[in-house]
């Protein structure tokens, strides 16, 4: 197996099928695609010296030849380390460094300095991989299932990035799974790449090129709401995978601008939290195009869905209760909720999520210790809590890590943050435990409030008591512009952490005006 085979297929059944968009703009069929890839590989053969199984890391922003390499590399049977280009230089060099990659491509005309330092790579421009003349495809390097086609390094919200080993098998999987569970995808579809190929949006290239449909790379380098308006009234069809916050500003412009959503046929969204009345707000803007993946780097987009028609059918038994949801298990694996044992707990307890089934990573690359902890039995421990209802919809409660302990009794921070996001004035809102003598732990919120909204820790308190059981409501409010995230768009706790302890009075209510 292969992920290149499935680009030589699709050349010889639709060679003049439109393949490479660079914004609405066709840059190459999918022959065209094919030979480009095929001369990748070669040039990694002949002039690099790569052998089956070579680590090749990419250091580079979204762009049409980002999609060659990924499928040169696989044609050529090496190892793709896709690295997110928002990273620091030095990060990237730990994970190249850390991956044992014998080349690292970028797009630079000069390599940023940490990168140059790494003694296992040599640092290549992704220019000397451009306009090569191009022969007839052949046939992709032979690999088997378990052979590692994706190391996915983690998003590393807590300590060291983990290189996950994803595997030629789990693709397959996790692809087929897509197409049962997700969506349907025919040639006429586009998927867009709105966030990093590097992340999970990347790994939504694979149903595409099975279906020989095309691949689409908006310009602009940040997520922008207009050009993606702009890319569905053109090219139509459109779906693509959005964070939480790009469905956010998403639906802001639409509303702004008019947009229905015409041209989007679907957006997959997942990778964090989405509050009740984010979701609503956006099926009501945007309409029912909506569908939920949960899944992680360890079970790439594989452990839970809500389909299009649940999200959309308001009139659907427990419509509520499911969105707030990420649904049900994916069919090709088993999810259950367990106590620490393993032991699965009864519908309803909360408990850590575990997911067994083909698509569950081979382990950690070159970290026996993390793999042991993270997969025991075959049952991936996930490290998110969630509790699971007697249908099989899951609701995920948080990371594991994020749980507080106010006074004994266990706290979600999810569900505080589901209350404060639902209040008119907060456009977002984080919530974490903070050491307190009396209680163990206090319940703090950071919150965003709405551009031109106010208000203070009584209208927000008020609410919380409107809402919450009085225990769990925030004992102390602190305002900012925007929370922080990382290059995914994920809130960081630990940098809200730091900036609770060493940047922010208690109690400084503020508006919002200057957003
Ligand atoms: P990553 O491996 O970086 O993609 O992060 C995976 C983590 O993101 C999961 O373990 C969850 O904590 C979170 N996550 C992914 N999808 C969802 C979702 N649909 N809803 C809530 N959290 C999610």
């Amino acid at each position: 197996m292969n992920p290149a085979l499935w680009l030589t297929r699709a050349a010889r059944l639709t060679p003049r099928a439109p393949a490479l968009l660079d914004g609405a703009d066709t840059v190459a069929d999918y022959e065209e695609f094919a030979r480009r890839a095929a001369a990748i590989a070669g040039r990694l053969r002949e002039r690099y010296g790569a052998l089956p199984g070579d680590r090749v890391a990419i250091f580079m922003p979204n762009s049409v030849s980002y999609i060659e390499l990924l499928y040169g590399i696989w044609f050529a049977g090496c190892v793709a380390v896709p690295i997110n280009s928002k990273l620091h230089a030095r990060e990237a060099a730990w994970m190249v460094s850390d991956s044992g990659a014998r080349l690292v491509v970028t797009s630079g005309a000069k390599p940023p300095a940490p990168l140059a330092c790494v003694e296992c790579a040599t640092v290549v421009s992704i220019d000397e991989f451009l306009g090569l003349d191009t022969a007839t495809p052949g046939d992709p390097q032979q690999r088997n299932a378990d052979d590692i086609a994706w190391l996915f390094y983690t998003s590393g919200t807590t300590g060291r990035p983990k290189g996950v080993m994803i595997t030629n098998g789990n693709i397959a999987a996790m692809a087929m799974s897509y197409f049962v569970d997700v969506d349907s995808v025919g040639q006429r579809d586009a998927i867009l790449y709105a966030a990093p190929i590097s992340h999970g949006a990347g790994l939504y290239n694979f149903m595409f090129t099975i279906r020989g449909a095309r691949h689409v790379v908006p310009r602009a380098e940040t997520f922008d709401p207009l050009e993606i308006q702009a890319l569905a009234e053109r090219l139509d069809n459109l779906c693509f995978f959005a964070a939480p916050t790009m469905v956010r500003r998403l639906v802001a412009s639409a509303r702004q601008t008019g947009f229905s959503g015409a041209g989007i046929r679907t957006i997959v969204y997942g990778g964090g939290p989405m509050y009740l009345s984010d979701i609503k707000e956006a099926v009501a803007t945007l309409g029912a195009r909506f569908v939920q993946i949960y899944g992680q780097g360890e079970s790439p987009m594989t452990i839970c869905a809500l389909s299009r028609d649940l999200i959309a059918d308001r009139q659907g038994e427990r419509w509520e209760t499911r969105l707030g949801s990420v649904g049900r298990a994916h069919s090709c694996v088993e999810v259950r909720v367990a106590d620490d044992s393993g032991q699965e707990l009864p519908r309803g307890e909360i408990g850590e999520v575990l997911v067994r089934g083909p698509t569950v990573m081979k382990g950690y690359w070159n970290n026996p210790d993390a793999t042991e902890a993270a997969i025991r039995d075959g049952w991936l421990w996930t490290g998110d809590l969630g509790e699971m209802d007697t249908d099989g919809f899951l609701t995920l409660r948080d990371r594991s890590k994020d749980l507080i302990i106010s006074g004994g009794t266990n706290i979600y921070p999810r569900e505080v943050e589901e209350v404060l996001t639902a209040h008119q004035s907060v456009l977002e809102a984080a919530v974490l435990g903070e050491a307190d003598p009396e209680w163990g732990e206090i319940v703090v919120a950071v919150v965003a409030l709405r551009q031109g909204h106010s208000a203070d820790d009584d209208a927000l308190d008020g609410h919380c008591v409107a809402n919450i059981a009085r225990f769990k409501r925030p004992k102390r409010y602190v305002y900012v512009h925007e929370l922080p995230k990382n290059a995914y768009g994920k809130v960081l706790k630990t940098e809200l952490r730091d900036l609770l302890g060493h940047h922010y009075p208690a109690h400084s209510p503020t508006s919002n005006e200057g957003r």
